[in-house]
């Protein structure tokens, strides 16, 4: 299933749109069916997950944490993780970049832009992302990079809704794509999961985070 599934969501995306493969939950065998079906890109939102799924499976896959990040985790994935979705401090980011230099890394990252009307959703403003950028600090960050903006929609039914809350994100990452820095510039807008990536991807998006249309319902008491 889990082949046939990738496939017809290959078909569904564009060619500029990257496919993430959100495999939190999921054991070791499902990420390697999606790996030989040609998959090369794979999410989690824990650390310690991602870690155990780093060392299991082959070295050529790409591992993006998609998860809220706490910075005290940062150090044990700083030396493979390829992109980090999730930022959504100044702090957060001063703690990548120290890892990624111990390892002589730059690691790309995402700010975490909050368009969802609810309380719970992580996130920064768009003033505080602009704030970041201008922060004087920011431009001493030189391991990490901030490649683009990251965004989850309200979790309804609601089309218009999701629509705006997608829209209102891409025209702020064209503006603020111009501000172009040796540690900024901004080229992924990832938003889209299962159950409104076609709309994502009308609305810009350029990565798509998708778990359960690939891998099934997930299962978090196993
Ligand atoms: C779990 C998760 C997804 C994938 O959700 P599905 O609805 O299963 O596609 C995408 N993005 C983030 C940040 C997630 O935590």
């Amino acid at each position: 299933m889990i082949k046939e599934n990738l496939n017809s969501i290959q078909q569904d995306i564009p060619n500029h749109v990257t496919l993430v493969a959100v495999s939190k939950t999921k054991p070791i065998a499902d990420i390697q069916e999606a790996y030989d079906a040609g998959q090369r890109v794979f999410g989690e939102n824990k650390v310690q997950e991602m870690v155990t799924k780093y060392d299991a499976l082959p070295k050529d896959i790409e591992w993006h944490m998609i998860g809220h990040l706490q910075r005290n985790k940062v150090k044990y994935m700083a030396h493979f993780v390829d992109l980090i979705h999730g930022v959504d401090s100044l702090k957060t980011l001063q703690e990548i970049n120290k890892q990624a230099k111990k390892h002589n890394r730059v690691i790309n990252c995402l700010l975490q832009a909050r368009i969802a009307e609810e309380e719970t959703k992580f996130g920064l403003s768009f003033d505080d992302i602009q704030e970041i950028v201008n922060d004087e600090s920011f431009i001493e960050l030189t391991n990490i990079k901030v490649v683009g903006l990251m965004g989850m929609a309200t979790f309804t039914d609601n089309q218009a809704q999701i629509k705006k809350e997608f829209t209102s994100l891409e025209s702020f990452f064209d503006t603020i794509k111009v501000e172009v820095k040796n540690n900024f510039e901004l080229k992924i807008l990832s938003m889209g999961m299962s159950g409104d990536y076609q709309l994502a991807i009308d609305c810009g998006s350029t990565m798509v985070r998708i778990g359960s249309s690939i891998f099934g319902a997930r299962n978090y008491f196993v």
